[in-house]
């Protein structure tokens, strides 16, 4: 697991803020509907960028970037993650990192060291419908617990749930947001089915721009604050 991709400057991916993305390979989930099929699948056809170069550039950066995402894949599966953000930290840069949720001592370790500003969970689905994301081992007690652990900190928090047919409906946003309740952020995302992993998810027709904005309602209920994306 290792950083498999850089783009430079980014305004749309950490809120407020001006951001080079990095992106991790492999994940500990292997969604049908995943939108970044190759790097999950087959991170091994990605050379590995040198964490030293990436640190360089992002120096070289910083006087017009405000901060870096960390993304993927699932960054919290490299044993190098904490390190490499202490440099980013100590370059004077914002994190933010994209994750799944179910490395809670990964997120729990990171967040209390300030090494995180902004944390950004997924809730793909019901939690006990997490081991249909994988034919491997899926713990999603790990996500339970890392939502009552962010719940006690002062990290700036997202939720975000893409709703894609078969997997979420108006009875899943209720159940989510039953379990986040009181959460600054919730983003209700629309699917984009082109690129998606399996091929019985690419042929999934989206929901209306309607029904997204009834699940968004429905969220508003739960957390202080809704975002609708990609409608
Ligand atoms: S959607 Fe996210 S958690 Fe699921 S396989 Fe893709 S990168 Fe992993």
């Amino acid at each position: 697991m290792g950083i498999k991709g850089f783009q430079g400057t980014s305004l749309l991916d950490f809120p407020g803020r001006i951001a080079s993305l990095l992106f991790w390979g492999g994940c500990n989930l292997t969604c049908p509907f995943c939108h970044n099929p190759p790097l999950v699948l087959e991170p091994e056809t990605f050379p590995d960028l040198n964490p030293a170069d990436i640190l360089a550039d992002l120096a070289k950066r910083k006087s017009f970037i405000d901060g870096v995402v960390i993304s993927g894949g699932e960054p919290t599966l490299d044993n190098n993650l904490e390190a490499f953000l202490a440099e980013v930290k100590a370059l004077g840069l914002a994190i933010k990192l994209d994750t799944n949720g179910l490395a809670t001592q990964v997120i729990c370790k990171l967040v209390d060291r300030n090494l995180v500003d902004y944390l950004a969970i997924d809730l793909k689905t019901l939690p006990r419908r997490y081991p249909e994301l994988h034919p491997g081992p899926v713990v999603a007690e790990k996500l339970l617990e890392t939502i009552r652990y962010c719940a006690g900190t002062n990290v700036e928090l997202e939720y975000r749930t893409t709703c894609v047919p078969g997997w979420v409906d108006e009875e899943t946003i209720d159940e989510l947001g039953r379990l986040i309740e009181g959460a600054p952020l919730w983003a209700i995302q629309q699917y984009h089915p082109e690129h998606a992993l399996c091929e019985q998810a690419r042929a999934v027709e989206a929901f209306t721009p309607e029904r997204i904005q009834g699940f968004a309602d429905i969220a508003a209920g739960y957390a202080k604050r809704v975002i609708v994306r990609g409608v």
